[in-house]
């Protein structure tokens, strides 16, 4: 991997506390790039075009499937996913650590295509915590809801497939245990 950035995948289910403890991990290592995914997902209050995601249409997405635009992609609750290639492989080559924030298909398909990357797993104790978590973010309809919490028990089979697996049941050590794994890695390469 020499030469070359760092890739740090985020996955595990809806409800974890992937974009919390990502949001830290930024705030503690700005120089790390955020991975902005293309969705057709609708847009939800207060997130940002080009740094939430880049929200486009259902025609665009096939279009970028069929251009080979996309380094992974997959339907996620319903709606379409995916990463530019173009995006990751640019910044690993400017030597940039980069941060993709992805299901356990597209994680899956990374890896594959990447095997140095590394994968971390979000994880909470049990169902209910996830679901009461969700309520209390109160972005889903009941429905969709229901949709996330049926395949959180699928995703959270993933974990054992991952290089690493944090436990997000207490922000503070859990976004600890995050950025220590983040520094060991980048610590590493620079011979610290
Ligand atoms: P949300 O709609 O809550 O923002 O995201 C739903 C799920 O899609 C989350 O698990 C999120 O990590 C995942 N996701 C976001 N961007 C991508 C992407 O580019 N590719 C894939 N495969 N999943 C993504």
């Amino acid at each position: 991997m020499s030469g070359k950035g760092h890739l740090f995948i985020l996955s595990g289910p809806a409800g974890a506390g992937k974009g919390t403890l990502r949001k830290i991990l930024f705030k503690e290592m700005p120089d790390l790039v955020y991975s902005v995914s293309c969705t057709t997902r609708l847009r939800r209050p207060g997130e940002v075009e080009g740094k939430d995601y880049y929200f486009v249409g259902k025609n665009d997405f096939v279009n970028m499937i069929q251009e080979d635009a996309f380094l992974e992609w997959a339907e996620v609750h319903g709606n379409y996913y995916g990463t530019r290639r173009s995006d990751v492989e640019t910044c690993l080559d400017l030597n940039y650590d980069m941060v993709l924030e992805i299901d356990v298909q597209g994680s899956r398909m990374v890896k594959l295509a990447m095997p140095q990357a590394v994968r971390i797993f979000i994880t909470v104790h049990s169902m209910d915590e996830l679901e009461n978590r969700l309520e209390d973010r109160g972005t889903e309809t009941p429905d969709q809801m229901l949709l996330r919490l049926r395949n959180a028990a699928r995703e959270m089979l993933y974990a054992g497939e991952c290089e690493h697996t944090i436990l997000n049941d207490d922000l503070d050590r859990s976004s600890k245990e995050l950025i220590d794994l983040v520094w060991k890695y980048r610590n590493q390469s620079a011979g610290l």
